[in-house]
């Protein structure tokens, strides 16, 4: 059949018959976006607040964004690392300088950038320490990648089911407990450790300051590589550029993905001073890494990310928190920033299913209804999108 007759149904059945069933879709066929409305196949407009997983950040096709990334795309798409190409060193340059750390790795998604973080704590550990020095600790519910090196790393086994041998080397703490984390780092020959400060696919779940502060001084003071992944809640998603700035916390390494490119794929990682030497030419590599037209935009992303924008991500925050809190059949809103989970009182995949019925998008974590709206949503489509929403959350006639 012809590409242009066919109907979304038809559309939904090919794409049944030829891609690998990894994914539960939503019956959406998004064709179009402006801003932070996404518009389906059939013409149907929905408010976005879910950002395709916190990765537009400034919306769909940004007009600065668009521009910087043409602008690249009139020059040079695609060199290699074999030779220098002068968008990534802008954005290396820039991300540095804003975090205080020393050099970049950059590639191409969430998982590489961690698979990158933890070769670098390795490396770190056995040069230094020796070569029984290899585990790296993270912690329960948290999520670190679809790699069989960071499917290990995540912290929640039903992931792990089905795709066993995975890399070993990795122990779980619990982010509750600094007594039983503190255990692991005597009982094992520590590299690193690796935390998301707020979980997202976990839970939204934001970690106490006395637990991020006490792992961050263990490490220090035991000279562990101290690892941040900052894939979910990096690029001005919690109110700071990165989230570990709200904890007074240094690491020594920072990986970073979604927001980056602006909807874009890119992951980053970036070493501090201490690490700053520990790759060698040949101990990691991207074919696709660094690529100019996805840094160029990246550099439009970042560039605008100044004190003034994350505070107004601060204050949509809590917009959204003081919206919600009290809602008939909301129990609670945890946020940081622009990261969100609404705890319901009916199924978050419920509401997910018919706010989009409704003209939302919105997605869920754990049993938590997940909300990461692009940064600079305008508050009139912010406050449009919370009503239905609440409508949905407080809906009496319900399915679940
Ligand atoms: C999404 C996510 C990843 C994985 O990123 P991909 O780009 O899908 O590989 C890793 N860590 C965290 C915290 C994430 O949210």
């Amino acid at each position: 059949m012809e590409e242009k007759m066919m109907t979304a149904e038809q559309w939904k059945e090919q794409d049944k018959q030829y891609i690998a069933g990894t994914y539960a879709r939503f019956p959406i066929i998004a064709e179009k976006g402006e801003g932070a409305v996404l518009t389906d196949i059939d013409g149907k407009q929905y408010i976005d607040l879910g950002a395709g997983i916190g990765v537009t950040a400034f919306g769909y096709l940004d007009p600065e964004w668009k521009k910087a990334v043409l602008d690249q795309l009139d020059k040079i798409q695609h060199t290699s690392n074999l030779y220098y190409t002068q968008p990534c060193i802008t954005l290396a340059k820039m991300l540095c300088e804003r975090t205080g750390m020393s050099k970049v790795f950059f590639s191409n998604s969430g998982a590489e950038a961690n698979e990158c973080a933890i070769k670098a704590a390795r490396k770190y550990a056995v040069q230094k320490k020796g070569a029984e020095y290899t585990t790296i600790i993270t912690l329960k519910e948290s999520f670190h990648g679809r790699t069989l090196t960071t499917l290990a790393a995540t912290g929640q086994v039903h992931y792990h089911d089905q795709f066993q041998p995975l890399t070993t080397g990795f122990v779980h703490g619990d982010a509750s407990d600094i007594e039983q984390v503190k255990g692991l780092i005597r009982n094992e020959k520590v590299a690193g450790i690796l935390i998301e400060c707020v979980q997202g696919e976990g839970g939204i779940n934001v970690l106490d300051k006395e637990f991020v502060q006490e792992i961050a001084r263990i490490c220090a003071q035991e000279d562990i590589v101290l690892l941040i992944d900052e894939v979910q809640t990096g690029n001005g998603r919690t109110g700071k550029l990165y989230s570990y700035m709200h904890y007074g916390i240094k690491p020594d390494v920072v990986s970073t993905a979604k927001g980056l490119g602006g909807g874009l794929p890119i992951g980053a990682t970036m070493l501090s001073e201490k690490l700053r030497n520990v790759f060698a030419p040949g101990d990691n590599g991207s074919t696709f890494g660094a690529n100019p037209v996805i840094c160029a935009g990246a550099v439009s992303i970042i560039s605008r990310m100044d004190d003034d924008f994350l505070e107004q991500v601060v204050k949509k925050g809590d917009m959204i928190r003081a919206f919600l809190r009290g809602k008939p059949g909301v129990l609670g809103v945890d946020v940081l920033g622009m990261m969100i989970g609404v705890r319901t009182e009916r199924k978050a995949i419920n509401i997910v299913k018919e706010g989009m019925e409704a003209g939302i998008l919105c997605l869920t974590a754990k049993d938590k209804v997940r909300l990461l709206p692009p940064l600079n949503i305008p508050e009139q489509d912010l406050m449009r999108g919370l009503e239905i929403l609440a409508e949905v959350c407080g809906r009496t006639d319900k399915n679940d």
